[in-house]
């Protein structure tokens, strides 16, 4: 037998109380619609082991991933006619594992929907283009006797923009769904992902579809104040050194000591998804005191300048910054990379 793995000493702090609440403030926020979840991307970099369970006990019952390969973490936690995967069906391979499993494949394409009746069919979600020329059937599509004939649950559109509620994008696709609507049976409709749900009732349908705003993010001025901090990166300190005035620091020394200090080595780099862009721009934090990022994040350490809390010591864990409006603006990274990029030896 291997001896165990002590702990790594880089980890994520997870508040599931925040994603909880932030799932029913959407929901509520979604007024007569119920608000799933897009858990994609092993829940935006979290980890499926841990959203998925806290959105379940909190009330979710539809959950929604792009691969089919991200569909057993999901099984292990909730019932698999709570899951569909919106790639949809691109093998037969795939049409006969949704099968097989009983998710639902979400139809995108005609080739899909014929794809679909030929490893004999049943229950499915299917997604109408409205604007964003992605993923879809067109309108027209959807008068086909093969679309017609699928037995749809939940009629998706999704939005290009909702972000921006002022973009003229939004009413155009909220019409082409409502068409779509008319055109197609179907159980349940849905449109909106989290800037959605701000843009108002006729965008709810039966069902949401949040992500981002439930890790965090906060995708639109509505959502201020409304959306709690999910995700912490914590690092520990790997060494801690004094430095002389005019030393450089780190690769390329691009970063020079205006003076002595004392600087810390972390355990955290661009492997892990912190990535360059952090350079002399980023925050570590301890308690109260901050910690700037000094010289270039490396692949697996970043430094930082320990001046205002120069009691730590090498083991001393340092949260980073990583409020996602916040963390977003000064990185130039989008929300939504920023949770995504989390590397693999963060313990979760
Ligand atoms: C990712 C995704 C969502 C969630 O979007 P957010 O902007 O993260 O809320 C909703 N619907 C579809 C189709 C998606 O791909």
């Amino acid at each position: 037998m291997r001896p165990d793995l002590p702990p790594p000493a880089l980890r994520l702090k997870l508040d599931g109380g925040a994603l909880a609440a932030n799932w029913r403030a959407l929901g509520r926020l979604s007024g007569a619609a119920r608000a799933g979840a897009a858990v994609k991307a092993n829940a935006y970099g979290l980890g499926a082991d841990f959203a998925v369970p806290v959105l379940r006990d909190a009330g979710c019952e539809d959950f929604f991933v792009a691969h089919w390969a991200e569909v057993p973490a999901l099984l292990d936690h909730v019932p698999a006619s709570a899951v569909a995967v919106l790639h949809g069906p691109l093998t037969a391979a795939d049409a006969a594992y949704a099968r097989a499993v009983g998710v639902r494949p979400v139809i995108n394409s005609l080739p899909q929907a014929r794809l679909w009746a030929e490893a004999g069919g049943g229950r499915c979600d299917l997604m109408v283009d409205s604007g964003m020329n992605r993923l879809g059937l067109t309108q027209a599509e959807l008068a086909d006797p093969l679309v017609q004939a699928l037995d749809v649950d939940v009629l998706h559109s999704h939005l290009a923009a909702s972000e921006e509620p002022d973009n003229p994008l939004n009413a155009r696709q909220l019409a082409r769904w409502t068409a779509a609507r008319r055109a197609l049976r179907h159980r349940r409709a849905a449109l909106a992902n989290s800037g959605g749900i701000m843009l108002g009732a006729a965008y709810h349908g039966d069902l949401t579809r949040p992500g981002i705003a439930l890790y965090g993010g906060v995708p639109c001025a509505a959502l201020d104040g409304v959306i709690a901090q999910v995700v912490t990166p914590q690092a520990a300190l790997l060494q801690v050194r004094d430095v002389g005035m005019g030393e450089g620091v780190g690769y390329n020394a691009t970063f020079i000591a205006p003076r002595a200090m004392r600087i810390g080595a972390v355990s955290l780099g661009y492997a892990d998804g912190y990535l360059r862009c952090w350079s002399g721009k980023g925050e570590l934090r301890h308690g109260d005191a901050v910690l700037p990022v000094v010289g270039r994040v490396s692949m697996d350490m970043t430094l930082v300048d320990l001046s205002a809390a120069p009691m730590l010591r090498e083991g001393d864990w340092l949260d980073v910054a990583y409020a996602l409006p916040a963390a977003a603006t000064t990185s130039g990274l989008s929300q939504y990379e920023l949770l995504t990029l989390l590397g693999r030896r963060f313990l979760r």
